[in-house]
């Protein structure tokens, strides 16, 4: 079946050397067994991934899109027979209108890159995964990516103006355009964002930028005990504060940290509530912030509005990932319940840890109620990633028990289908099947990922 493909593309787009290929057979999911893939294809510009889809469609090869594969959910895995598009190779910038505040990008350029290209003009690009630095905007568009400036300024489909899709037949599609209104017909553009790879490969997008903030201010509280934590939170939400991040970590995330990069911080607190503001009022909303974690039993608290030190402050926050995942085998849970329902969740993930044995590590976004509980496994035997699944179960159950949702951002993939029918109901799911199959009739986008 390659060789056909084989003439129709440049010879270093396709892929078969076996050690190349193993590096891109998993993304970031270690509970996702991995397939063995026909080939890696890297793709260098539309055109190709048109050949590719049109291939595939023809020959009933199944395809699995692919950014940088930091997703954690399993959607980027291969599949037995499949061919991983790799988008790699597609990092143009093709348009930059700083006056309209619109950047046209190809899926393969790095999120951060998007921020460095447009910065001198003084814009920036919102969405912030902690993976900003490595993952695609390809990959970002496809699990409609959070991070913490979302509290603020939206996910990723809030800062996306259109989209230039490759249809499973080969087709190009191009949706939406660079006007910020824009109602002319179904709007396309939200349906492809979030939609994992299911529905076409994203080739470039149409982002939407906004002025960088004339002022920033950085806020850290720590809290002796994980109740007063919690009520602080809420006394934050309820004082109509409008942080751009606020963000919690919890003691084991805190000693994680701590043992990956020394920052002298506190090994004792129960939590650390730490984000910023912005704006021309920044430093007084700061301290607004600061004055209700003092009155909620804070036992440190302060505020800053130096940049450096609030980057170097929220440091520890933009590590926590990472430094979770180099300690042992991690496996990065991703479930939002309502914001005043967090301190629940909490006290509900603690349980779960002491009932399953689990060191679980909880990060997260507590402006959008979007938490990451981190479960972190001895080693990645048969019984330990049975354990971890169990406790990632509960831990979906307790956000469905406290009107939630099974994943705040990092997507169903693989990994959650199991859970969707205990969120979704029949009609949904119906509706979305039917979705799919108009868009890909023989099934041979990613399937078995996303819905
Ligand atoms: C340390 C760490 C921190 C993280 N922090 C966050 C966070 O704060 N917020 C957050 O939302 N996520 C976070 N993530 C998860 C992950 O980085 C995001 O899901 C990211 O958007 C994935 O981008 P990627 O380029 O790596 O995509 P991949 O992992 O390669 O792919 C992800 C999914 O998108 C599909 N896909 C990729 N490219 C395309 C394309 N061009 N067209 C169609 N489908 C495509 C894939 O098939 C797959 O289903 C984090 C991950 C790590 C490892």
């Amino acid at each position: 079946m390659l060789t056909e493909l084989r003439k129709q593309l440049p010879a270093e787009a396709v892929v078969t050397d076996s050690d190349v290929v193993e590096g891109y057979r998993r993304d970031s999911a270690d509970l996702v067994a991995a397939g063995t893939p026909l080939a890696l294809l890297r793709p260098s510009n539309t055109t190709e991934v048109q050949t590719i889809m049109a291939w595939a469609s023809a020959t009933g090869t199944i395809v699995v899109p692919r950014g940088a594969g930091t997703g954690l959910s399993g959607g980027a895995t291969a599949i037995d027979g499949c061919v991983i598009v790799s988008m790699e190779r597609m990092t143009i910038i093709r348009n930059f209108d700083p006056t309209n505040g619109t950047v046209t990008v190809e899926a393969g350029v790095i999120n951060a890159d998007v921020g460095r290209a447009v910065a001198d003009r003084g814009l920036f690009y919102p969405p912030d995964p902690g993976s900003f630095e490595v993952s695609t905007i390809g990959g970002n568009l496809a699990t409609n990516a959070g991070g913490m400036r979302c509290v603020k300024y939206g996910v990723t489909r809030n800062s996306v103006l259109g989209l230039e899709v490759v249809l499973a037949d080969g087709r190009l599609l191009r949706t939406g355009g660079k006007t910020i209104k824009n109602v002319a017909g179904l709007d396309l553009t939200q349906l492809f964002v979030g939609s994992e790879g299911v529905l076409g490969i994203i080739t470039a997008a149409t982002l939407r930028l906004r002025p960088t903030p004339v002022a920033t201010a950085t806020f850290v509280a720590s809290f002796a005990d994980l109740e007063a934590g919690g009520e602080a939170l809420n006394a934050i939400f309820a004082s109509g504060a409008t942080p751009s991040m606020l963000e919690i970590m919890d003691n084991a995330t805190i000693n994680a940290v701590e043992n990956h990069q020394r920052m002298d911080l506190d090994r004792n607190a129960a939590l650390l509530i730490l984000g910023q503001t912005d704006g021309s009022d920044a430093e007084r909303q700061a301290d607004e912030i600061v004055d209700v974690c003092e009155k909620h039993g804070a036992e440190l608290a302060m505020a800053t509005s130096d940049p450096q030190e609030g980057e170097m402050l929220m440091r520890p926050r933009r590590l926590a990932g990472w430094a979770t995942m180099e300690q042992s085998p991690t496996v990065i849970e991703d479930v939002g319940v309502p914001r005043t329902r967090l301190p629940e969740l909490l006290g509900k993930i603690a349980k779960i840890s002491a009932d399953t044995g689990l060191s679980i590590a909880t990060v997260g976004h507590a402006g959008d109620g979007n938490v990451h509980p981190m479960l972190q496994l001895p080693d990645l035997s048969d019984a330990s990633r049975a354990r971890a699944m169990e406790a990632a179960d509960q831990i979906c159950a307790a956000a469905l028990e406290l009107d939630g949702t099974i994943t705040g951002e990092h997507g169903i993939g693989e990994l959650k289908r199991h859970w969707l029918p205990n969120q979704l109901d029949e009609v949904s799911l119906d509706v979305q099947a039917s979705v799919k199959r108009s868009l890909d009739p023989s099934g041979i986008l990613n399937p078995g990922r996303g819905f």
